[in-house]
């Protein structure tokens, strides 16, 4: 029988209207704002009327070290979130929205796979609800202001060459990297040189992740850093005056958006920062109201537990004071294997040594976030070439650990191939998650880097300049110190080198490069080439990609 592919399978489903998935979790039909028939916005007034009601339990999926082999976050999160509805648990997904771009580079949507997927996934993996275009818009005001300010002679006294905001658009485009603005003599403003990044690495995407409500948001938006002055103190967007007109752009785009897994369960699907130079996670927003309205969330940290997670932890639950009741790690045979030294072409043979060798990154993950204080478990993500010795394996090396690992099928049978992990998950709710962040909000800028890298990473070590020290410093002494870190590292190794496979020792972290996301609330910490545009491969998705006779998408996914 031929496999069908996610959208074959996805465009066979059928969908309820979205006022009956509203209506499984008691959202009222006026409160809902619909978005065509299977996508809707939950209505801000409703959002604030279920502000005094109890929370449900947060169950975290996160994952081993990402490698090229695929790991299925995504597919075990709405997975999950169906084996808990199948079991008869009120439950509620929360996932991040997909950037529009990169669907044109390679082929690969963001709404999971097999029969665990949210949709319409081909609108969630597009257009959507238009949050990020309005999130582009609101971006580019700011930019549009800040130019306008120096055309009409800046009285902020911005130092032009420190302009620090730059311009987003929603697609890879490399050519847009580094660019001069301002050509054309004197009617078009100062030449002087930016640049364009994907609207998820945005900060503005980021306050509005961060952002309980729309006058957070403003304020948020208020205290972002757009430019320096030649004696290096702060000018923001709101010495421009520009938060009031972002704040209305972004008003429809912070209600969160409802729409359905394959099974009927409810998914908010919200936010889409990303998961370097931002927390890579979906809206406070959204999960709020998910755990309001749901005893069971399940939600997903983009990256491996060393990265997702503990900005998940450090960053979003430490600000809106969230207590996760469960760590859900997902790891795979083949990121075992590839972990224990095996190349990506020799996957398909058995080999467990390799994957028995290849655990040490997942058991690394596992003490990593039981140091949290959160319970653990491992859901073992079956692809139909793994052997029987080789899940034996992984099931061995976590319960050496004192965690259990269970075997799932949801990618292939759905909400019921993930029931007996369901069924550990509640189990574990039901025990007391005693969660704590990594550091507390007093110590200082570097400590904490040094913290993250130590404590999670595992390295000797922070190798810093002493510009990168003096800008720490310098921020503290302005007031900043109290924000979280948000690490920008890469996310195929606990080291800075993507090369160094399994659980590496004896390194160092290189910290090249500190940036203030003071909106948001974070400083972000850059230890290795972090890129903020991508660009297209030599032969993009998109040169296959067209509408067939009957009008469906085709070569998308
Ligand atoms: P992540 O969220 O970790 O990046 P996804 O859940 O998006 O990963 O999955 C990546 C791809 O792998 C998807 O195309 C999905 O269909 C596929 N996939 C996930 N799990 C399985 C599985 N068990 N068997 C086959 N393919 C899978
Ligand atoms: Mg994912």
């Amino acid at each position: 029988m031929a496999v069908r592919t996610d959208i074959e399978i996805a465009r066979a489903a059928e969908k309820w209207p979205i006022a009956r998935i509203g209506a499984g979790l008691g959202i009222p039909e006026t409160a809902l704002i619909p978005y065509g028939r299977d996508k809707a916005k939950v209505e801000a007034a409703f959002l604030a009327s279920l502000t005094d009601r109890p929370m449900g339990k947060l169950i975290l999926v996160t994952a081993v070290s990402p490698t090229p082999a695929g790991e299925g976050k995504t597919t075990t999160t709405v997975g999950l979130g169906d084996a808990l509805a199948h079991i008869g648990k009120k439950t509620a997904i929360c996932l991040r929205e997909a950037s529009l771009g990169p669907n044109f580079g390679m082929k690969g949507g963001a709404a999971g796979g097999g029969l665990s997927q949210v949709l319409p996934m081909e609108d969630i993996n597009l257009h959507f609800t238009g949050d990020f275009h309005a999130i582009t818009a609101a971006h580019n005001l700011l930019s549009a202001m800040i130019d306008n300010h120096l055309y009409w002679g800046n009285a902020l006294g911005i130092d032009a060459r420190r302009v620090v905001w730059r311009r987003v658009m929603d697609m890879n485009d490399r050519a847009l990297r580094e660019v001069v603005v301002g050509l054309g003599g004197a009617s078009n403003g100062f030449p002087r040189e930016t640049g364009f990044d994907i609207t998820v690495a945005s900060e503005v995407m980021a306050c509005l992740c961060l952002a309980e409500d729309l006058a957070d948001l403003q304020e948020r938006l208020g205290r972002i850093v757009v430019a320096w002055r030649r004696d290096k103190t702060a000018v923001t967007c709101r010495d421009i005056g520009a938060d009031g007109a972002m704040v209305v752009l972004l008003k429809d785009a912070l209600q969160p958006n409802l729409v359905q897994t394959i099974a009927h369960t409810p998914a908010f699907v919200h936010g889409g920062p990303f998961a370097n130079i931002a927390h890579g996670c979906n809206s406070v927003v959204a999960t709020k109201t998910a755990l309001r309205l749901a005893d069971y969330v399940v939600t997903e940290a983009g990256f491996g537990a060393d990265l997702g997670a503990e900005k998940f932890f450090d960053i979003k639950c430490r600000k809106a004071g969230l207590q996760p009741a469960v760590a859900v790690i997902v790891a795979t045979v083949r990121a075992m294997k590839m972990h224990g030294g095996v190349a990506r072409e020799d996957l398909g043979r058995e080999d467990v040594g390799a994957v028995r060798r290849g655990c040490a990154n997942l058991g690394r993950h596992i003490a990593n976030t039981r140091g949290f204080g959160v319970p653990v478990v491992v859901a073992i993500n079956t692809f139909d070439a793994d052997t029987p010795a080789e899940l034996a394996a992984i099931a061995e090396h976590a319960a050496s650990l004192g965690v259990t690992a269970v075997r799932c099928r949801h990618w292939a049978e759905g909400g019921p191939g993930a029931a007996e992990l369901a069924q550990k998950v509640v189990a574990l709710c039901d025990a007391e998650s005693r969660f704590a962040p990594l550091y507390p909000d007093e110590m200082g800028l570097f400590e904490k880097i040094e913290t993250i890298a130590k404590r999670i990473y595992h390295a000797e070590g922070v190798i810093a300049d002493k510009a990168v020290l003096a800008q720490l410093s310098a921020w503290e002494a302005a007031g900043h110190g109290a924000l979280p870190i948000c690490m920008a590292k890469t996310q195929y190794s606990f080291s800075a080198d993507p090369e160094l496979c399994g659980a590496p020792t004896g390194h160092s972290i290189p910290l090249r490069e500190v940036r203030l996301s003071a909106g948001a609330g974070f400083v972000v910490a850059i230890c290795g080439e972090i890129m903020t545009m991508p660009g297209l491969p030599r032969h993009p998705a998109a040169e296959t990609i067209r509408l067939d006779a009957a009008g469906e998408i085709a070569g998308l996914f």
